[in-house]
């Protein structure tokens, strides 16, 4: 599996504007933002997308969505904000390890376009 610019943001290898770390996943602040809170919660494990993760990365799954959750209500939009996951090309992804948005601050309309 290729690795992306988010495994050397894991690995310091290109800077960013870290939120949240623990021995599993990473939070840093997206570099194009689209709304007022824009953060991108990682794991640190390369999967590359959802539709490829295993059943053995069911915890991890778990993990990071609780972390983004939190990092979310933490950051100063209590409980209004939208989570996201672009898989595939198609749907919009454009860096191949699976990332959730955490989106806030902002109106957000329904359905996403
Ligand atoms: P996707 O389109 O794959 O769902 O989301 C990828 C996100 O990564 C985009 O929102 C894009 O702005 C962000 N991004 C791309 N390159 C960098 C980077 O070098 N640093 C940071 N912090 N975000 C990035």
């Amino acid at each position: 599996m290729a690795e992306t610019l988010f495994t050397k943001i894991i690995n310091r290898e290109i800077p960013a504007d870290i939120v949240y770390e623990d021995d599993l996943c990473l939070a840093f602040k997206d570099i194009n933002p689209q709304a007022p809170l824009h953060i991108l919660v990682i794991p640190k494990k390369h999967i590359e997308r959802i539709s490829d993760a295993d059943k053995d990365e069911q915890d991890l799954l778990g993990h990071i969505f609780l972390k983004a959750g939190e990092i979310a209500k933490k950051n100063g939009y209590g409980d209004a904000f939208r989570l996201v996951v672009n898989n595939g090309e198609d749907a919009g992804q454009t860096v191949f390890h699976l990332h959730i948005h955490i989106l806030a601050g902002r109106n957000f309309a329904w359905p996403p376009g």
